[in-house]
């Protein structure tokens, strides 16, 4: 009953938490049953999923208290006034200095190794390459950092959301891939908005910004993303893989 009003991009948070009072409990039957071991567990499971939340919250600039009882969910799915054109474009838009900001559509894509060879390919031809990591991009976290470590990105072209952000004026071009929450804009210019105050990677201060995505699919928490209105912009669509691999094969020919 207490979690039916939480959702939206409060979810994580919910789940770690209710995660961490079945270590409680567990602890609770272990007094109760006179055994150390699910105390000793229960104790465990129940301290570090708490630690974990509180992180979470940390990560999403929310207080635990307003996660569980400011009804955000209730707001999940409304309409943000969010309106216009989305600007489509095609594979000869994209160029020069990169800055890719993964999310969770790279991981339902298994995109990771597709988007390093095409980072590979750009940085050979002399343009810098960068990957944003948001703290909660996907849906667990550190779920970027595994999935690029495991396509080999090397560690030195990670950057945490607090230090590409001063250099997104820089960048010519933010690739989103996959990501959607973690990069809208409405986090920090509307008030109004369910995640206002949720710190973004702000990928629409770079000077072109390329999303890859599928459709006119919404994210995690439900809501449109004015990022891709902007005039800045352009959708490119198509499953995140095949994309990046067409991307690639585009570079190639260059
Ligand atoms: P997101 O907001 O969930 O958006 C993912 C986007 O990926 C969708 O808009 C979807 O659009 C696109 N997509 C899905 N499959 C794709 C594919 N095969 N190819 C290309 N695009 C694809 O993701 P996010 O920006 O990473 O944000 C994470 C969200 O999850 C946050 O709200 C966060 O709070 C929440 N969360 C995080 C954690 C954590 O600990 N990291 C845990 C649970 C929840 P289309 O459908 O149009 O393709």
């Amino acid at each position: 009953m207490l979690v039916i009003p939480i959702g939206a991009a409060d979810m994580p948070v919910v789940m770690s938490l209710l995660n961490s009072y079945a270590g409680l409990s567990s602890a609770a039957t272990g007094f109760v049953l006179h055994n150390n071991v699910l105390i000793i567990a229960g104790t465990l499971d129940g301290f570090s999923g708490f630690i974990l939340s509180i992180l979470m919250c940390r990560a999403m600039n929310r207080s635990i208290t307003n996660v569980l009882f400011g009804g955000f969910g209730a707001v999940a799915g409304t309409d943000t006034g969010a309106t216009g054109t989305m600007r489509e474009v095609t594979l000869d838009d994209v160029a020069n200095q990169v800055v890719f900001v993964p999310g969770y559509g790279m991981a339902t894509a298994q995109a990771q190794h597709a988007a390093r060879e095409l980072g590979n390919l750009l940085e050979e031809r002399g343009v810098s390459v960068k990957y944003a990591i948001h703290p909660v991009a996907g849906r667990m976290p550190g779920h970027m950092n595994v999935l690029l470590a495991e396509a080999n990105v090397p560690y030195s072209s990670l950057y945490e959301m607090d230090q590409i952000n001063p250099e997104m004026p820089q960048t010519d071009v933010a690739v989103v891939v996959g990501a959607n929450d973690v990069v809208n804009p409405d986090a920090r210019d509307n008030p109004k908005s369910p995640i206002a105050g949720m710190p973004i990677i702000e990928v629409d201060k770079a000077k072109s910004v390329i999303v890859l995505k599928r459709g006119k699919g919404k994210g995690f928490s439900g809501l449109e993303n004015p990022l891709f209105f902007k005039p800045v912009t352009g959708m490119l669509y198509g499953d995140a893989k095949s994309t990046l691999t067409n991307l690639a094969q585009a570079v190639q020919k260059v």
